[in-house]
């Protein structure tokens, strides 16, 4: 059985061994990779199925129900190199995994939720990545594929299109005129509008836009909200990547 599949965790598994996570079309599968470890005839496989390689991954069909897959070959499609230069790209892409391995997507978007990782570990292995971007379009077009998607029409009280900054609480699912509603996640217009985009273009376009800075935050804020809200359970990848980004931040400005 061959098969084309994005890793997104692994773990050891004896000494010389490992289970790993793959994301495929047709949804997670787990193989197991015997000697990942230390012969150097291995040393392709253990590239090609490390995390975050994109391969073609062949195994044998299971003996039983209880026994796992086991790989017999690898070729490697897209190893995302130098994602692995970028400590907190890293972090991001293991908060990503987290998302698809902890909450079932509906078969039906596998395909997608493995073309949108894709192209955000594309964009997130190029030098000094937009990481709040990719975030907020990772976790709003994800958020859309688990069947959460918030309704950008217009003010659910006045109909107002496009008010100059408007609520938007998470809970509700849609938005208010700031003069309408006292409560959610306060934002200009822009910020709308990119959420907006994100959620209604077409999937080629998302990753292309330009976003005023104070849109920035209020963006960020309402894409990591809205999600966590949904799926309703925190994620520990995230927890290190802020971790990480404030200590960083601080050592920014020490120097
Ligand atoms: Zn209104």
């Amino acid at each position: 059985m061959t098969i084309k599949g994005l890793v997104l965790s692994q773990k050891n598994f004896g000494e010389n061994s490992k289970f790993i996570d793959i994301l495929t079309e047709q949804g997670i599968v787990e193989i197991l990779v015997k000697g990942s470890k230390t012969s150097s005839r291995m040393s392709k496989t253990s590239s090609a199925s490390q995390l975050f390689a994109y391969s073609e991954f062949e195994f044998s069909e299971r003996s039983s129900r209880n026994r796992p897959q086991i790989l017999t070959g690898v070729r490697p499609i897209c190893i995302f190199y130098d994602l692995r230069k970028n400590l907190s790209a890293v972090a991001l892409a293991s908060y990503f995994s987290q998302i698809v391995l902890y909450s079932a997507l509906p078969e039906s978007t596998t395909p997608e939720a493995l073309r949108l990782f894709l192209n955000t570990l594309h964009f997130l292995s190029e030098p000094e990545p937009d990481e709040l971007l990719l975030k907020a379009i990772f976790e709003l077009r994800i958020a859309a594929l688990y069947g959460f998607q918030p309704d950008v029409v217009m003010c659910r009280k006045c109909g107002n299109y496009l008010p100059s900054s408007v609520r938007f609480p998470v809970e509700e699912g849609c938005f208010f005129c700031e003069s309408c509603h006292a409560e959610g996640i306060l934002m200009p217009s822009g910020a709308l509008q990119a959420i907006r985009y994100i959620i209604l273009q077409d999937f080629e376009k998302i990753f292309f836009f330009r976003l005023a800075e104070h849109c920035r935050k209020p963006l960020a804020d309402f894409a990591e909200q809205f999600l966590q809200y949904h799926l309703n359970r925190k994620f520990p990848a995230l927890d290190y990547y802020k971790k990480l980004n404030i200590t960083q931040g601080e050592f920014h400005e020490t120097i």
